[in-house]
């Protein structure tokens, strides 16, 4: 395919299809530091693997990442210790909510997979063990991939949910009761907490996606993963990203994605470009409203899929 010379128009297109559009859903509220933010607030930007950005809208306004930073942390855990991550989590899709405490007592404290909330408290434990400091060491990832040196987490975003953090707080005692969290539980909440409390925009988060686009290559040409664990990463994404509308993800969009209850969402073009859109109204499963139509909108205009 012809590599377009600028996703600019694209990106100018979409902004006023959504602008259009009726109805942006609903900030999630469960974190009442999210429930703050305006549904109208739209940006989307496009990076292409040498680094290029396109935005449109609010593209360079900083947001909660959320359940987003989940994709860094899988990743950054499979460059240190590879499969044997998947002795911790499995990676089917759940077909439950996020942050859903059913499945895991039937399958024996083994989270489904490392994006629904139970498995990503183990992805942050992993983390933690293997560097003693998950936080630390997904901030200056981060903040190298994105070109950001000032990417940090808002601490009141991550003091709000953890006043409101029983159910996280469920999920971490029941799997560490199968010896399935290594580290103390309040240390481990408060490490996951601050994780998705990272404060991101649209154009850093898809610079930092970029070594999924890049086939595992960071932005400085060393490689985190292997091509073969990125294809994984971006297969699992693609299968348990977006909680459990990832079928119907992967019908209007036809990309892997990570969605946050903030209103982020990243994609993937493996080999083309990475993306992030940013609008605050969810679905009632968690998903930006704006952001899945916006993502629709490209993969149409563009032809760019994995399919
Ligand atoms: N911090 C949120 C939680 O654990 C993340 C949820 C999300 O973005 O999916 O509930």
């Amino acid at each position: 395919m012809a590599l377009s010379p600028s996703f600019q128009p694209v990106l100018e297109r979409i902004a006023a299809d959504i602008a259009a559009a009726p109805g942006r859903g609903r900030p999630a509220d469960y974190i009442p530091a999210l429930a703050e933010a305006d549904p109208r607030r739209f940006g989307m930007a496009v990076a292409e693997p040498d680094g290029t950005v396109y935005g449109v809208g609010d593209w360079q306004q900083p947001f909660s990442a959320q359940s987003i930073t989940k994709v860094f942390t899988l990743a950054l855990v499979l460059s240190l210790e590879g499969e044997a991550l998947w002795e911790h989590v499995g990676r089917e899709p759940s077909g439950n909510p996020f942050n859903s405490l059913v499945q895991l007592e039937y399958e024996h404290g083994i989270p489904r997979n490392p994006f629904i909330n139970a498995g990503a408290l183990v992805v942050t434990d992993r983390l933690h063990t293997l560097t003693g400091d998950a936080c630390g060491t997904l901030r200056e990832f981060m903040r190298a991939e994105s070109g950001c040196p000032g990417l940090a987490f808002d601490e009141r975003v991550a003091a709000s949910e953890s006043a409101s953090g029983d159910r996280n707080a469920a999920l971490a005692h029941f799997m560490a009761s199968y010896r399935h969290i290594t580290n103390p539980v309040p240390e481990l909440l408060s490490q996951y907490f601050r994780q998705c409390a990272l404060e991101a925009s649209c154009a850093d988060l898809a610079r930092a996606a970029g070594f999924l686009a890049r086939h595992g290559i960071r932005a400085d040409g060393s490689a985190l993963l292997t091509r073969i664990e990125a294809k994984r990463v971006n297969a699992v994404m693609l299968t348990c990203g977006t909680y459990d509308a990832a079928g119907d993800f992967a019908y209007r969009v036809g990309l892997p994605g990570k969605s946050g209850v903030g209103g982020g969402i990243i994609a993937v073009v493996p080999g083309r470009c990475s993306l992030c859109v940013w609008s605050p109204g969810l679905d009632e499963r968690g998903n930006s409203v704006a952001g899945v139509a916006a993502l629709d909108r490209f993969t149409t205009l563009t032809g760019l899929s994995v399919f």
